[in-house]
């Protein structure tokens, strides 16, 4: 793996300099865990975590370190630990001030394309679209938006001259995540080992195409998600991928989940009491139905949200689908 693969270039090696200086050397987040991060150097992947000037440098949760963030590490005593003293200056930032979280979160950092995807189908929504632009288009990522799903029998073209109406500037491409075509619509944003992130709601075939776009790296994929039952695979541990046929794809777990921050958005404001409850839930994504430890039925039960506004919130979000259970805390 070679630095430039990883997306480095001149501006960043320039940026660089005066670490260099300091014996560091540069590095790319490619994941984020609670207590860690994993990170790409020109030699190999390391375990890493913050240096405390770093941590209380930061006066947003959102100048910390996150997946895709080029970095300044200092090699530790343990030769598989690095300990990261600086991040460069960001060419994007995707950050999300979610709905009953007061603290900014940052999804990607130096990401230059990201894929709003939508699918053509009766889940064709212009104004969620434009909601995912307007957010897309305070990152500085170069936004691009795909039509997905064109193979089914519906009007392509009329959508598609909505979306036109909507974003007149803006690349869209109608594809099918179905067939390999797709691969070469959307080679071009790849080149120069550049990085692409898909975002969407729920359905609209993101996995499909990360899938597509990945590739043959089998042996990659395999090795760091998980399948499960339902066979749609689960992030579990790399959230940044380098195409063998080059350029990076970046699936955050934050990505995936901006749908239910939507709703969250749409919601009267008078919901963010059980949002906020929501995030105490032992699952991050609880669906407040019968998982254990789930914060919102418990606060229901003690009689603290009345029935009706719990039924509207549910109503809201409804649809679960159920999903893979990343535990948040210990047993409660
Ligand atoms: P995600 O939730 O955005 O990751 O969506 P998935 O990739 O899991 O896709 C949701 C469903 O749509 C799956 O059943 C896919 O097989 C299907 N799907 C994805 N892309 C296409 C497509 O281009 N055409 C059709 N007909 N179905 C698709
Ligand atoms: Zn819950």
């Amino acid at each position: 793996m070679t630095l430039v693969a990883l997306g480095w270039n001149a501006q960043r090696q320039a940026e660089f300099v005066p670490y260099a200086a300091q014996g560091l050397v540069p590095g790319r987040i490619v994941s984020e865990h609670r207590t860690h991060y994993r990170v790409a150097t020109e030699t190999s992947e390391l375990s890493a975590e913050i240096s405390g000037r770093l941590r209380n440098d930061a006066k947003l949760r959102s100048d910390l370190p996150g997946t895709g963030d080029f970095v300044a590490a200092r090699l530790a005593g343990k030769e598989d630990t690095v300990v990261i003293e600086a991040v460069l200056p960001r060419s994007s930032a995707l950050i999300r001030k979610a709905a009953g979280e007061a603290r900014p979160q940052l999804l990607a950092a130096n990401v230059d394309t990201i894929c709003i995807v939508t699918a053509l189908d009766g889940d064709f929504n212009i104004a969620r679209l434009e909601r995912y632009l307007a957010l897309v288009r305070t990152s500085g990522a170069v936004p691009v938006i795909i039509a997905n799903k064109a193979d089914l029998p519906v009007d392509v073209q009329a959508k598609l001259d909505g979306i036109h109406k909507m974003a007149p500037a803006i690349a869209v491409h109608a594809i099918s995540a179905r067939t390999s075509g797709a691969v070469d619509v959307l080679e071009p944003y790849f080149t120069d080992n550049r990085t692409v992130a898909l975002i969407g709601s729920s359905g609209v075939g993101k996995s499909t195409l990360t899938n597509l776009l990945i590739g043959d790296a089998v042996q990659e994929t395999q090795a760091v998600r998980g399948h499960d039952d339902r066979g749609r695979h689960t992030t579990t541990h790399r959230q940044l991928f380098l195409r063998p046929r080059g350029g990076l794809i970046m699936d955050t777990p934050g990505m995936r989940g901006l749908e239910r921050w939507d709703v969250a958005e749409d919601a009267d404001a008078d919901f963010e009491d059980i949002q906020a409850l929501a995030l105490r839930c032992r699952f991050s994504d609880c669906q407040h139905q019968s998982e254990p430890g789930c914060e919102v039925r418990a606060a229901a039960s003690r009689g603290e949200i009345a029935p009706e506004r719990i039924a509207k919130y549910f109503k809201l979000k409804s649809a679960p689908k159920p999903k893979s259970r990343s535990r948040k805390n210990g047993a409660s």
